[in-house]
């Protein structure tokens, strides 16, 4: 059964670079889905259907209004943003009917906060379909991922006569600041798959290569930390407030002391730090955004326990109060062998792809969809899909080489062929 044309993909991911949307707010992009996986003739559950809504990480009630808003904007019908209720992501499900393995595989969907650029050798913006959202950008290359999960979904749909078991196409929100994949992971939806496929473009694997088993995932936890003190009089009653700002600086340069731990690689960044409200008024509040990684759970783990201490300790000596919150979480990656072998296969053999050996050094939340299906006795894999990028991710001019995308669909059809075919 054939694939989608590489114009057919090249339309789809054009169609996504154009309306870029933050984690948690991508309702146009989520309505869209949905509507063309109805129209392939999928069973199509919303993300209110599979998400645990007690794991959601991150999700910001402002995003979602602008969200929502925007969606109301662009025309989506009423139904479809009832139906939404509220919540970004959805899977498309499959039953060929007949008996066999379980096969997920998940497309992540949001963009990230870059304004893209104008600059007429920017390839969007020369061929007129460059972000119509201000200051948002699929600047990772999310919307080739959908195209991709939409291209294996058409081939799935047209070849299903042909194969076995069940197939689970997951859209998965949020994947930036590692926020979407813990409530995916956690509302069960991996819990009867037997094969679990997911991928990045470009990572710097150029185009017609792949990196099968990308090395170095660090483990990762985004955390916001909140200080609350009391507000005073700078002039007359400096000695009547907590201050707020003066707890939070010294708390971020304790937090960069943190001392290395001997079993492996950590990391530790404070990104932001937001405090005050003017010049003669004790600060009474200020806001970290920080986040640690660690080369394996335990060593992430040190690290939010000394974040935390400081955090407390810092509290007490400065007579503030303390607040922290997880604003997102991944896990390093362990690629099942028997994956490892059968994309190598697919890819390197069938299709022609050169494999190259690398080191993500990076973090991914697919981590956590990877380690709930081997965890519950399932095989999973993470692969890097080779496109040579204009500029480095989440750069302004940011883009894909959309040649890839086809590729991509053959790695995962192909696989699926060898594991479902009848
Ligand atoms: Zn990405």
């Amino acid at each position: 059964m054939s694939h989608p044309t590489s114009e057919q993909l090249q339309q789809w991911r054009r169609e996504f670079h154009q309306m870029p949307e933050i984690g948690w707010s991508e309702f146009v992009t989520t309505a869209k889905l949905m509507s063309m996986l109805r129209e392939m003739g999928y069973q199509v559950l919303p993300g209110k259907a599979f998400l645990s809504q007690d794991a959601i990480l991150g999700r910001r009630q402002q995003d979602v209004e602008q969200g929502l808003a925007r969606a109301q904007a662009y025309g989506i019908s009423p139904q479809l943003i009832a139906e939404m209720a509220g919540l970004t992501g959805c899977v498309a499900q499959l039953d060929t009917g007949v008996a066999g393995p379980t096969i997920a595989m998940r497309f992540d969907i949001d963009c990230v906060v870059v304004a893209e650029s104008q600059h007429p050798q920017h390839i969007p913006a020369q061929l007129g379909f460059a972000s119509e959202n201000p200051g948002y950008m699929h600047a990772c290359g999310h919307d080739g991922h959908m195209a991709i999960g939409l291209g294996v979904a058409q081939w799935l749909m047209a070849s299903r006569s042909t194969l076995k078991g069940r197939f689970k196409l997951i859209f998965q929100p949020a994947e930036e600041g590692v926020r979407g994949a813990k409530p995916v992971a956690e509302g069960g939806i991996l819990d009867d798959v037997d094969y679990f496929f997911s991928a990045h473009l470009g990572m710097g694997c150029p185009s017609g290569e792949i990196m099968v088993n990308p090395l170095e995932f660090l483990c990762t936890t985004k955390l916001d930390f909140r200080f609350y003190g009391a507000p005073a009089h700078a002039g007359i009653n400096p000695q009547g407030g907590a201050n707020a700002l003066a707890g939070a600086c010294h708390c971020v340069t304790q937090l960069l002391g943190i001392p290395r731990h001997g079993d492996g690689m950590t990391r530790i960044n404070v990104g932001t730090l937001h405090a005050g409200e003017g010049r003669n008024v004790i600060p009474a509040k200020a806001e970290l955004q920080l986040e640690v990684r660690g080369a394996n759970q335990a060593i992430n783990q040190y690290m939010i326990a000394q974040a935390l201490n400081i955090g407390i300790g810092i509290a007490q000596s400065y007579g503030l109060r303390f607040e922290h919150e997880v604003m997102g979480e991944a896990v390093d990656l362990h690629n099942d062998t028997e994956l490892i072998d059968l994309v190598s296969r697919v890819a390197c053999n069938e299709i022609g792809l050169k494999p190259r050996e690398g080191l993500f050094g990076g973090s991914e939340d697919a981590t956590l969809l990877v380690k709930r299906v081997q965890d519950l006795g399932g095989k999973a894999i993470y692969f890097v899909l080779g496109s040579t990028i204009a500029a480095g991710h989440h750069e302004a001019s940011f883009d894909i080489d959309e040649s890839s995308l086809l590729q991509g669909v053959q790695v995962f059809t192909g696989c699926i062929r060898v594991l479902s075919g009848r």
